[in-house]
């Protein structure tokens, strides 16, 4: 029955429609270079999304992961394991944490971190103290409660009745953070920079502000570092360079270049809610997870790689406004590090998807962050060679592109 030849229209034929996915099936990569099946070569500016930050098929990591293949896939939450603590050794030893819980995704880790800061609430103050605090256009994942409390209606629709005691404010807007958070607030989510909605950094005043908000009214601060995380923003997380420390902070997609495992990080007072019983995950620690994070960690956060992010972030924004300067397609190149975003004008309003699939053409891979803008996240340690044969690639896009709205 289940025959060996699948192609894109097996996707139709089995699997739940949430997505749509491109018509070409990608099945091997090798740093930032992936091959469909008819063995068309791509340069990979998404890296997934944000996800394979080291590239695919990293030697190190396939290394450790063939390794711990051999020895233990899994246990349960009845034992720990070597892997899951020595990436939670290593966790609290580079950043503010001092207590770290494992998921399998972003989503999962958001979703602990607002379980963690509404029964932090309670047991400190009581059960009034549960208003959660977020922005609009955020995007936190796609649980009932993440999507809940992310800034972004549509994805709510239809989903009814959803989690209470939701406040979403205006992003970097300091005056909606005073207005919003008081004494009934328990926590406060934010993208240091907000990925989904738009590619838009968060201004350094603006966290200052949360965190001076949160400290007074007994709030806690949660970063959402899904995205911006591991390296993608210059700094191993992008709170160290915008100098603001959160109370929580979540991490995922890079964190397991593609194996899927995410984290939530936080002190040890606030960690001490979470009791046995109070919260779990049955995958959340798994060691062939861990032993790939724990690598990745090691390898993100050296000064090669962390500088190399700021060289190849100036090499991309440059070459965008070259192409801009000849062919005018966007109002605003934005984002940090590796995450870059490019607003196009008025008249391309709506069309970012039609570079990406301009983009498959030509043999590059890219994304968009709403239908205003063109995300690029190659990864940290792309060559520069193919981080410039991917510009001259999407300057044939972005001919091709305006040649289609000019016909
Ligand atoms: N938070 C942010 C900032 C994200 O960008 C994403 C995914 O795009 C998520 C959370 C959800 O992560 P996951 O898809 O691993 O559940």
């Amino acid at each position: 029955m289940s025959s060996a030849i699948v192609n894109r229209q097996t996707f139709d034929e089995v699997m739940v429609p949430n997505y749509s996915p491109a018509a070409f099936i990608p099945v091997s990569g090798k740093g930032s270079r992936l091959w469909d099946q008819d063995g068309n070569e791509y340069i990979d500016f998404a890296s997934g999304i944000a996800v394979t930050s080291l590239g695919h098929l990293h030697p190190e990591l396939t290394r450790v992961l063939h390794e711990q293949v051999d020895r233990l896939w899994h246990l349960s939450n009845t034992f720990t394991n070597e892997p899951a603590l020595r990436l939670a050794r290593r966790l609290t030893e580079s950043t503010f944490a001092e207590r770290v819980f494992f998921s399998n995704s972003g989503a999962e880790a958001n979703e602990a971190a607002l379980k963690l800061a509404r029964r932090y609430a309670f047991d400190h103050f009581g059960a009034e103290k549960t208003k959660i605090v977020s922005c609009k256009q955020s995007f936190h994942g796609r649980t009932l409660f993440t999507v809940s409390v992310g800034g972004q209606p549509k994805y709510t629709e239809g989903f009814a009745p959803l989690p209470g005691d939701l406040d979403h404010i205006e992003f970097n807007n300091l005056a909606a953070a005073e207005a919003a958070i008081d004494g009934n607030t328990c926590a406060v989510i934010v993208e240091p920079v907000q990925g989904e909605g738009g590619v838009l950094p968060a201004s350094p005043e603006y966290l200052k502000k949360l965190r001076e908000l949160c400290d007074k009214h007994g709030a806690l601060l949660i970063f959402d570092e899904v995205q911006i995380g591991v390296g993608r923003s210059g700094s191993l997380f992008a709170y160290m360079g915008y100098g603001v420390t959160p109370d929580i902070l979540t991490s995922a997609k890079a964190l397991g270049n593609g194996f899927p495992v995410g984290a939530m990080l936080t002190t040890k007072k606030i960690a001490a809610s979470f009791v046995v019983g109070t919260h779990g995950s049955t995958y959340g620690g798994n060691p062939l997870a861990c032993v790939v994070a724990d690598k990745v960690i090691e390898l993100v956060n050296t000064p090669e790689v962390l500088d190399g992010v700021k060289r190849r972030h100036d090499l991309i924004v440059d070459g965008l406004a070259r192409i801009n300067e000849t062919q005018r397609v966007f109002r605003d190149v934005r984002g940090a590090g590796l995450l870059i975003g490019a607003e196009l004008t008025g008249e391309l309003a709506g069309k970012s998807k039609d570079f990406v699939n301009v983009g498959a053409k030509h043999g590059l891979v890219i994304l968009v962050a709403g239908p205003n803008v063109v995300r690029f996240a190659p990864s940290l340690v792309i060559p520069e060679d193919d981080l410039q044969e991917g510009l001259k690639r999407f300057e044939a896009v972005v001919a091709e592109v305006l040649a289609a709205q000019s016909v």
